[in-house]
């Protein structure tokens, strides 16, 4: 079995209406112009870890805030997906090499308005384990906590101005 995936596309069905509190949560970042930081969010334990990283990241870093990365993505005329496909900057913690949710994010916005990150290259725990309920929560918030430290570290090095609109 080949192990590459070219360039696909895949259709996604329309939907009408808007997420009432996603309307104006992300009209206030677009407002303050804070940087959207996304994560993978898949369920596993790279991507558990990931989510909290984001979390983390975004509670701490001036001019960050969390951006729902399936409105995004699926949402076109939201205001959500407005704010992250506008933003001149955005953080993506995926959980591992695959970047699942880079790659698209990637290709919504521009290569180099992501800054990216993959969670797993930052702590390389449980590379056999998959469900998160595997890992007690207190390691998981351990791990999400060094993973969330060394991407702010990073992040402290960019240009602010560029990197971080709205600090
Ligand atoms: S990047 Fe890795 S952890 Fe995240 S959704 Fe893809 S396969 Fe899962």
């Amino acid at each position: 079995m080949d192990a590459q995936t070219p360039d696909f596309t895949i259709a996604v069905e329309a939907v009408k209406g808007r997420c009432p509190a996603g309307e104006r949560y992300a009209l206030e970042q677009i407002a303050q112009r804070r940087t959207p930081v996304l994560a993978c969010e898949g369920p596993c334990i790279r991507g558990e870890i990931a989510r909290l990283a984001a979390n983390l990241v975004a509670a701490q870093g001036p001019g960050l805030a969390r951006a729902c990365h399936a409105e995004a993505f699926f949402v076109p005329h939201s205001a959500m997906s407005q704010w992250v496909r506008g933003a001149e900057r955005s953080v993506m913690i995926d959980g591992c090499f695959l970047q699942c949710h880079g790659r698209v994010l990637r290709q919504l916005t521009a290569p180099q308005r992501v800054i990216h990150f993959d969670a797993f290259r930052l702590h390389r725990k449980y590379a056999d384990v998959f469900s998160m309920d595997d890992v007690p929560e207190a390691q998981r918030r351990e791990t999400a906590r060094e993973v969330a430290d060394a991407v702010l570290g990073e992040l402290s090095k960019t240009e602010p101005s560029a990197a971080l609109p709205g600090t």
